[in-house]
């Protein structure tokens, strides 16, 4: 017998269970690996990394990954106890030796008395208190079940990514404010100008760049009308994108007075309005690329990204209209959501929400009410993203990173504000986990 249903023992699910067993909540953890694998999955492991072998920056005073490292371990990780066990040099990064890291998991997980480990795939929403991290590659059958309870609009089967500016590192002496016609509000959009020549050269530039490969399995990935790589729109001819994304008109340049040629539009992406999304730039380009062509756009020059841009196979759920603030279905309260398919990204994050859901879930099961982490601490800001501040109009997989975070006091000098953050996360989790 179990209290406690976790379907998926990849990075949240394996999280989560810990977090629960070591609560002292009996778990049911449902792996398919074992029986069936995922295109990407090499092993049976629990938690394997499926690409590379790194946490990111292990630097918790000057990177946000850091940061959510730090406050992982304080609050009794098995990721991360395992990842620093199995860490093998990487300068300030955390990279680990992939086979101990997860053979690690595995071990802890699979000998601890509250556990039981099963290998099986589950096809339907469980009826009893459950946490569904079933990760970007859900199987099918899971997914249809979650479809059918949630609306077929609200699960996505692969990202558009568009890249991510961090408000403040945008020229405001360039770039303006206005939405085009000045229908709405008015400043719904921030716009950069090009002209003939600028047009012209970045097309070049994006047909020039180096693209990303799709993986052999996700080559039939679908573009869906609105989601073409900005490389592909480009390629369709000179002017495709002046009619497309980057279209001019309404739009009059306060230098001018006029239309310029060609226009970028980033519109707010968070309800704190530190971050910005490049409208229509989902793009295959690799990172690098993107951050050298995106720069040559006039008001961009010294853009600093918060994320950059992809298309990948991903399944995940438009989690900030679907879920509460604890990582509920608002429709069947039981279920809870974790990892990936929440739509946050990478390994570290999959685990925090795996982390959190599972001391949610556990506090439910004591008859406690559920607090959340600060919106000042790592934990809150990515948790505070995904259940609410981020648009659920175009909801897209997102790091974390300290454009998620409040802003800090203005008079606090631009130099400091990295460490002014960090600091107020510091306290602001230590009075959270007392
Ligand atoms: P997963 O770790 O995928 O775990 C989900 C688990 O659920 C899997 O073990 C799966 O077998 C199981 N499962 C699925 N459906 C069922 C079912 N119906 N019943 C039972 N079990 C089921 N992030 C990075 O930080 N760095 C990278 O380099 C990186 N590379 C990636 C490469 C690829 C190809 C992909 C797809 C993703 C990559 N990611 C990377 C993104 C992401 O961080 C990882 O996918 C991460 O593993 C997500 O954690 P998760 O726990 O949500 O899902």
């Amino acid at each position: 017998t179990y209290q406690v249903h976790i379907i998926g023992g990849g990075l949240a699910g394996s999280e989560a269970a810990w977090q629960l067993a070591q609560a002292g909540i009996r778990v049911r953890l449902s792996e398919m690996r074992g029986v069936e694998g995922t295109p990407a999955h090499q092993t049976d492991s629990l938690a394997e990394l499926v690409c590379s072998n790194s946490f990111r920056s292990d630097d918790a005073d000057g990177n946000a990954v850091g940061l959510l490292h730090q406050e992982m371990r304080a609050l009794g990780s098995v990721i991360m106890a395992q990842a620093d066990i199995h860490r093998v040099p990487a300068g300030s990064a955390l990279a680990v030796d992939r086979d101990g890291y997860a053979e690690g998991v595995t071990r802890a997980l699979a000998e601890h008395p509250n556990v039981t480990l099963v290998r099986e795939r589950v096809d339907t929403l469980p009826a009893g208190p459950a946490i569904i991290a079933t990760g970007p590659l859900t199987a099918a059958p899971l997914a249809a079940a979650i479809q059918a309870e949630t609306g077929s609009d609200a699960l996505a089967f692969f990202d558009a990514i568009a890249p991510i500016v961090h408000r403040d590192s945008i020229d405001m002496d360039v770039a303006w404010f206005q939405s085009r016609w000045n229908k709405g509000e008015g400043h719904d959009y921030i716009n950069c100008p090009l002209d003939r020549e600028q047009y012209a050269a970045f097309r070049q530039a994006l047909l020039d760049g180096e693209k990303g490969e799709f993986k052999e399995w996700e080559k039939n990935t679908p573009y869906f009308e609105g989601c073409m790589p900005i490389e592909v729109m480009a390629s369709r001819g000179l002017d495709t994108l002046r009619y497309g994304p980057m279209k001019p008109v309404g739009l009059d340049d306060p230098r001018t007075g006029r239309w310029p040629h060609a226009v970028v539009q980033l519109r707010q992406d968070n309800a704190l309005g530190t971050l910005w999304n490049m409208v229509g730039f989902q793009t295959k380009l690799k990172h690098a690329e993107q951050v050298r062509v995106f720069r040559t756009i006039p008001g961009l020059e010294r853009a600093e990204f918060a994320r950059l841009g992809g298309l990948h196979r991903n399944t995940f759920i438009n989690a900030p209209r679907l879920l509460d603030g604890t990582l509920r279905l608002r429709s069947a309260p039981h279920v809870r959501f974790a990892g990936q398919i929440t739509g946050c990204e990478g390994y570290v994050e999959s685990a925090a929400v795996g982390l959190l859901a599972g001391r949610f879930l556990a506090a439910e099961l004591r008859g406690e009410a559920p607090t959340v982490p600060p919106a000042e601490t790592a934990l809150g800001a990515l948790l505070g993203h995904i259940t609410g501040g981020a648009d659920a109009r175009d909801y897209q997989p997102m790091n974390v990173n300290f454009g998620l975070f409040p802003p800090v006091d203005g008079k606090v000098r631009k130099s400091e504000r990295k460490a002014a953050m960090v600091a107020r996360a510091r306290s602001a989790l230590a009075a959270w986990a007392a």
